[in-house]
């Protein structure tokens, strides 16, 4: 969409008036390179200078605005060096208060004695005495601006303060009113009462009220959602429904009969749903997801003992070497016993042991190849590939899982997950599967006891960690790890190691040992493998271990710097402990001062229950925390910084897949906007996974 002026949402910040290089460079910090950008970079919170107060009825620690007249001369106080303050005192029809500025000085002649003016500070009350030191002012006469209404108050960085990016976005609204594509059809703004996309963003960063504000949020979470669920639509093309191989389904009571224990019963469920998708004449698109330790892996290990039995290849894609090797092992103790022959690829192995897989691939003498994305970059192809298997798919990117499905002849697919999502947020990301879930656990399993501490207990828990050791448990120590900032990575990496060292020295006679990302693949893997033998008592590590590493020995989890982890990723990490017959526990160190991370934590010490924990974070938190992360391969979302009702994403959802039953192509006239913006989402997208 074009203007007049040749703007487009895509245009770089630097087209809208007033912002130069320096500034556009401080907004690329914030991730924020285009009009659009700039459009969506929503408010963080609002501070409400919209009603004044009466300075009577502020309480203490309050943030008000008062409406006074200034009572007395202001006065300059020298009170050391360097240290100056204009101080006078201001009052009210309730009462009066003192204001104070400090190192202000041009303050004193600002302010008039039996002038009218408006003052938003936070109050501070001891006994009868009220003040409030280097308040925001305005005379009353020019009320309303800074003053007067609801003000915006935006995340920074280095290099902006609030005003610029105030500015900065008013100048953004200001020359792109009229290029806004209303994308939302006027059917759907009707039925659900959205709100107009002008209106939207205007209040978003400047309410009128508190009721457009909340009008406006309403509309864009609906937006955010309704083109994202349409994006996966439009990519997912026709391809939904697929004729697949049919495979003639054998007697599965055989393969459960060999196994060490009884299959639950959510596992032979989810077993059923697959062997009826293999025989129903349609390729497979399953979800199977089930808590950590809710036994995936014999859920997948049935269906690809099927597979085989049909002469067909099953390829299994894992996140990380680590845990590719650890399921190469434990579906080779599986099923090796029926004569299946199973093989690894992973990207560190040597070029002559990849060739080897490939020739043994062509020659069809592997029955089930397990590996990382090595599975599809090394350039493999796979005769008879019969089912795809994706372990912890919202690691991959929805572009990878494409990729590998890509390379047999419409194969069945079947994707685990142990992040358990919201249904709501589940129907957008895997709108297309059908899903299982595994909602029982294996026998015998116990409640991982978890406490939140802070920093103060240390002595105590080192105590505690001896004590596990001398039982013969092990323990893990994970510190957190900030992925993508280079200097903070180093950061965190001292961390991990200089934890270690700590730990040791705290700990003398115990066997301590570190592992984090930055090791050699190689390196890496003997420190685990070294653990999971017993060898190591305390593994100090970063957070590599978070998915599917079973340790049945380890019986302690301590989590350092705990309110840095979502909620699911900490219920995740737990899930590594409690995996034996002993008592298990997991210690969550935080020494935050915020009464929401406190909160947060406290519901991983009232639940073991994955989906209520991920209900809860998601009521807390928005759906932030599922989307906003790139490790999901989703583009980043914009709602997470505004919260959302899980009431908005199903109505935005249900809008989408009614557009594209109508509409599969985003063909008709009335779609041109929606399909215009949902490539380009799609496009900008292509660029982040690739
Ligand atoms: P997930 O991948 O879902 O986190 P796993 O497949 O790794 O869980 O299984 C966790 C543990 O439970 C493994 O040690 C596995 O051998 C064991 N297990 C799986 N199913 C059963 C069962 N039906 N009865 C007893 N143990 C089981
Ligand atoms: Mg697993």
């Amino acid at each position: 969409m074009l203007n007049n002026t040749g703007l487009t949402l895509n245009s770089p910040v630097t087209a809208v008036r007033g912002i130069g290089e320096k500034r556009a460079k401080a907004f690329e910090k914030l991730g924020i390179l285009t009009l659009y950008d700039l459009l969506s970079f929503f408010p963080r919170r609002y501070e409400d200078r919209s009603q004044t107060k009466l300075i009577s009825l502020c309480a203490d620690g309050e943030t008000a605005c008062i409406s006074v007249i200034a009572a007395d001369e202001p006065r300059l106080v020298r009170i050391r060096r360097g240290m100056e303050l204009v101080k006078f005192r201001v009052a009210d029809e309730s009462g009066i208060a003192d204001i104070t500025y400090f190192n202000q000085n041009w303050m004193k002649n600002n302010i008039v004695r039996g002038g009218e003016y408006i003052f938003y500070g936070k109050m501070e009350v001891k006994g009868k005495h009220r003040s409030m030191a280097n308040p925001t002012y305005e005379p009353a006469a020019r009320e309303g601006t800074v003053t007067g209404h609801i003000v915006p108050v935006y995340k920074l960085c280095r290099g902006l303060t609030q005003n610029n990016v105030l500015q900065s976005v008013r100048a953004g609204l200001d020359s792109c009113a009229e290029i806004l594509p209303e994308t939302i059809p006027e059917r759907f703004l009707r039925s659900r009462q959205l709100a107009r996309i002008r209106y939207a963003y205007e209040n978003v960063h400047f309410p009128a009220d508190f009721h457009a504000l909340e009008l406006s949020r309403r509309r864009l979470v609906y937006e955010e959602l309704f083109l994202f669920a349409c994006a996966i639509q439009l990519q997912r093309g026709t391809h939904t429904v697929k004729a697949g191989k049919v495979f003639a389904v054998p007697d599965i009571s055989e393969f459960y009969a060999a196994l060490p224990f009884l299959p639950t019963e959510a596992q032979k469920r989810a077993v059923q749903d697959a062997l009826n998708d293999f025989t129903s004449g349609k390729a497979m698109n399953r979800l199977v997801q089930g808590d950590v330790g809710s036994g995936k892996t014999l859920v997948a290990a049935a269906l690809i003992w099927c597979c085989a039995k049909n002469g067909a290849v099953s390829a299994f894609m894992a996140p990380t070497e680590i845990l590719a090797q650890q399921h190469a092992q434990t579906l080779t103790k599986l099923l090796s016993p029926f004569g299946l022959r199973v093989c690894l690829l992973t990207g560190s192995m040597r070029t002559g042991e990849k060739k080897a897989v490939r020739e043994a691939l062509q020659r069809q003498e592997i029955d089930l190849l397990v590996g990382t994305h090595a599975l599809f970059t090394e350039n493999v192809e796979y005769p008879g590939l019969g089912l795809v298997i994706t372990d912890e798919q919202h690691r991959f990117g929805v572009m990878q899982r494409s990729a590998l499905i890509g390379k047999g002849e419409t194969p069945h697919v079947l994707v685990m997950s142990a992040t358990p999502i919201p249904r709501t947020l589940a129907l957008i990301l895997y709108g297309d599967l059908d899903v299982s879930i595994l909602d029982e656990m294996p026998p015998g399993r116990q409640e991982v006891d978890t406490f939140a501490v802070d920093s103060r207990y240390r002595a105590r828990l080192n105590a505690f960690i001896r004590k596990q050791a001398e039982e013969g448990h092990q323990c893990f120590v994970i510190c957190p790890m900030v992925e993508d900032a280079e200097e903070e990575n180093t950061l965190q990496l001292h961390s991990a190691e200089s934890q270690a060292k700590a730990l040791q020295i705290a700990l003398p006679g115990l066997r301590v040992a570190c592992v984090h990302g930055r090791m050699k693949p190689k390196e890496k893997n003997d420190i685990m493998s070294s653990f999971s033998r017993g060898e190591t008592d305390v593994l100090v590590s970063t957070t590599v271990v978070e998915v599917g590493v079973d340790v049945p020995n380890a019986t302690l989890m301590i989590i350092e710097n705990a309110e840095r982890f979502g909620l699911s990723q900490l219920h995740q990490l737990r899930g590594r402990v409690g995996r034996g017959t002993a008592k298990s526990y997991c210690v969550l160190i935080s020494d935050t001062d915020s009464d929401e991370s406190k909160q947060r934590l406290d519901i991983l010490c009232k639940t073991n229950d994955g989906f209520r924990i991920a209900e809860e974070d998601l009521r807390l938190r928005g759906p932030g925390d599922f989307f906003g992360s790139r490790q999901h391969g989703l583009p980043e979302m914009h709602v997470a910084d505004l919260g959302a009702d899980t009431e908005v994403l199903k109505t935005a959802k249900e809008d989408a897949d009614s557009v594209f039953e109508e509409d599969p192509e985003l063909s008709l006239p009335e779609h041109s906007l929606l399909r215009e913006r949902v490539t380009e989402m799609l496009q900008n997208a292509a660029e982040t996974w690739n």
